[in-house]
């Protein structure tokens, strides 16, 4: 095997989709991250270089080594660009043992371990995070292995009415110094994340794939038997075409991400994979492979 054919979680793919930059990478079991410096926020932290660092806010999906490995690294370099601590967010059920992780962490290299597990931010289903300028994170519950949270991101700005819209902008700003009503507030839902989970998750709430970009995982690929994917608490993509078959509304994002290919997949399965989804899906789909 060649070096330049192996996975290289430093090597991040850069995507724009619905107005909204990624940087991004996702083998199973090597690592996961997407980085959205727009919203100052990561989802998931399987590895962590310098762009990650910046991001305030840290949104783990669970605590698989491969989606948060890169979260001491994360407060290392913070602290050594005299950058605050960042928020942590990761499923209640883990959160006190990702402390004990950090707090042995800081043992080891001779620092004093108090107060290093605050970061940590535990979240349960339901939960609303506020992510500033009008942003908010809506948690919802992911069926893995272990717990695991997936997080739908909602802005709220003001919009025309449908009345003002596509009017002229001096016609608009006259009716504004008149006093009419001409905006509202709206709720526009940008993204959800997805980390690791079976197709039971979309099944059970097709309601959080309403929304721009869509994140989710596909760790099989046509191949491979489903019976594999479901005993490791994954999807595999057979999964995700029967799904779209008969609930089309639980794939209703603008844009699609598929991520978290098995390490033994090659750039021509995921492409032959994607080349072979139904139509109506396949246009919207990307798959995050390098
Ligand atoms: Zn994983
Ligand atoms: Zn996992």
């Amino acid at each position: 095997m060649r070096w330049r054919r192996l996975h290289n979680p430093g090597l991040p793919v850069s995507l724009t989709l619905a107005g909204l930059e990624l940087e991004a990478f996702s083998i199973s079991g090597l690592a996961t991250y997407v980085l959205v410096p727009a919203l100052d926020a990561c989802f998931d932290l399987g590895h962590c270089g310098v762009e990650a660092a910046r991001l305030d806010h840290v949104f783990l999906s669970h605590v698989h080594q491969d989606h948060a490995g890169g979260v001491h690294r994360h407060l290392s370099l913070r602290a050594m660009t005299g950058a605050r601590p960042p928020r942590i967010y990761c499923p209640a059920e883990s959160a006190e043992a990702l402390r004990d992780l950090l707090r042995a962490w800081a043992r080891l290299e001779g620092k004093d371990p108090a107060g290093v597990g605050d970061v940590v931010v535990p979240v349960r289903p339901g939960d609303r995070l506020a992510l500033g300028r009008g942003r908010t994170v809506e948690a919802f519950d992911v069926t893995h292995r272990i717990a695991s949270r997936g997080y739908t991101v909602v802005e709220r700005a003001r919009a025309l009415l449908p009345a003002w819209q596509g009017r002229p902008a001096a016609e608009v700003s006259a009716a504004v110094r008149r006093g009419e009503a001409v905006h509202a507030e709206a709720e526009r839902r940008r993204l959800t994340y997805i980390g690791d989970s079976t197709i039971e998750t979309l099944e059970q709430r097709p309601e959080v794939s309403d929304c721009d970009v869509l994140l989710m995982e596909a760790t099989h690929l046509p191949g491979t038997d489903v019976a594999t994917a479901r005993r490791y608490g994954h999807t595999h993509l057979d999964e995700l075409v029967a799904l779209f078959a008969r609930a089309p509304e639980a794939l209703a994002a603008r844009q699609i991400v598929l991520k978290h290919f098995s390490l033994k997949y090659r750039e021509d399965d995921v492409a032959r994979a994607l080349a072979a989804l139904p139509e109506g899906l396949r246009e919207r789909v990307t798959m995050l492979a390098p």
